[in-house]
């Protein structure tokens, strides 16, 4: 497709543009040149009109183009797309040699040079979303080179994500190509076994980006007594109970997820394991099983996302350490805390501040033994620090 029109930046605000971040908003737009439509591609000029970037437009959206290429000899076209896929797919070379797993993110939007564009694997099938609209455009070229690049039995679509809204789009779920997946499909992660919604469960059926992350925790898992709060579907229990821990305790509000995390230790071979599934929400959970005089030796809070907006920062932080607070009081001496935030908006510095804050409170030294991030295929690029979203630590709460 060829630019149908241009947009001329303001005075000074080149320098995010050179330096490859890939958003261009608003308020950085001084004029348009011809009549471009939403989603269409555009030019990004400097103010003597010089070329910059290429990218979508949306002027519905804050940020109003998201940028593609900053070649000015290559044109927005299926062709850019395939190659630009083939490079993402390429990139998870090494996980795609691992027989042990057979689910991770191949496109990984923005991060990825795909702004808007979600791919990920769950063995045989492939999910994806797009989140933009300039990127729902090429929505047929997308699905027939994936279909032409990797083996799947089908395509899924899962674009039920609230971000739509901001563009204009409505949900959209549904098989794209190829057949529908069943109800349940099976994946390997690290050798474990794992039954994935990919029709209606949470994101596009699994938290992927634990996936290095559940590694490290089930290391320290041996010979303990675990609360799995915030669990969905167990899989941090299943490499809990592989990895030898005496009993788990799994609660999330989700009692769908929690009955395939039922599944998923059986399918592991651990259903004999003591462990117990709590319908309910954690932070009353906690609160009774301190009253109760309840402890435990290893606890892993993953909740889900507390801040959505910079005006809800404060509020998550606050939530963050009440449930900190509250697993420190119940954890034995020298319990191992495994602590999570995927709320982008809450820096790795900030999170690691609320922990301390919640140390204070409940009077416990608290050493860091490691700190984590988001799996490898959900890779940080460096001109856009805002696609660092998840942190983690694991703490020894003497
Ligand atoms: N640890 C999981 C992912 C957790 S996602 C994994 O590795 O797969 C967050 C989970 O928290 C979701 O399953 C959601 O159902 C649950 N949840 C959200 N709010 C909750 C609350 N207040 N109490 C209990 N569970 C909650």
């Amino acid at each position: 497709m060829r630019p149908t029109g241009a947009v001329r930046l303001v005075k000074g605000r080149e320098k995010p543009v050179k330096n490859r971040h890939p958003w261009l908003f608003s308020g950085a737009i001084s004029g348009i040149e011809g009549q471009p439509g939403d989603g269409d591609i555009v030019d990004v000029m400097d103010q003597q009109g010089q070329f910059l970037a290429r990218g979508y437009y949306n002027s519905h959206s804050q940020i109003a183009v998201r940028l593609l290429t900053w070649n000015p000899d290559e044109e927005i076209n299926a062709d850019f797309f395939q190659e630009a896929i083939a490079h993402s797919v390429a990139r998870r070379q090494a996980l795609a040699a691992d027989a042990r797993t057979d689910a991770y993110r191949l496109v990984h939007a923005e991060s990825d040079l795909l702004p808007g564009l979600i791919v990920d694997r769950y063995s045989g099938y492939l999910v994806t979303q797009f989140l933009t609209l300039g990127i729902d455009r090429w929505k047929r070229e997308i699905v027939a080179c994936l279909a032409d690049m990797l083996f799947s039995e089908g395509i899924y679509e899962r674009s039920d994500v609230d971000v739509r809204e901001k563009e204009g789009l409505p949900p959209v779920v549904g098989a794209l190509w190829g057949g529908t997946p069943p109800d349940r499909v099976e994946i390997r992660e690290n050798g474990h076994r794992f039954a994935v919604d990919i029709k209606a469960g949470q994101k596009t059926g699994f938290y992927l980006d634990q996936r290095d992350n559940r590694v490290r925790v089930a290391a320290y898992c041996g010979n303990r007594e675990v609360l799995n709060a915030f669990s969905y579907t167990g899989a941090f229990a299943v490499y809990a109970a592989a990895g030898g821990a005496k009993r788990i305790v799994n609660v999330d509000s989700s009692a769908e997820a929690l009955e395939i995390a039922r599944d998923n230790m059986a399918l592991n071979g651990l259903a004999d394991r003591d462990s117990e599934y709590v319908i309910g929400d954690v932070f009353a959970i906690l609160r009774r099983y301190r009253e109760r005089g309840q402890r435990f030796d290893l606890i892993i809070l993953d909740p889900p996302k507390f801040a959505y907006t910079r005006s809800q920062v404060e509020a998550a932080c606050r939530g963050y350490k009440d449930i900190n607070w509250l697993a420190m009081q119940l954890l034995r001496p020298n319990g191992i805390l495994c602590t999570f935030s995927c709320s982008g908006l809450v820096s790795a510095d900030l999170f690691q501040k609320v922990i301390f804050g919640a140390s204070v409170d409940a009077g416990r030294d608290v050493q860091i033994l490691e700190k984590l991030s988001q799996a490898t295929d959900h890779p940080v690029l460096l001109s856009f620090p805002e696609g660092e979203y998840l942190k983690g630590l694991i703490c020894r709460v003497l």
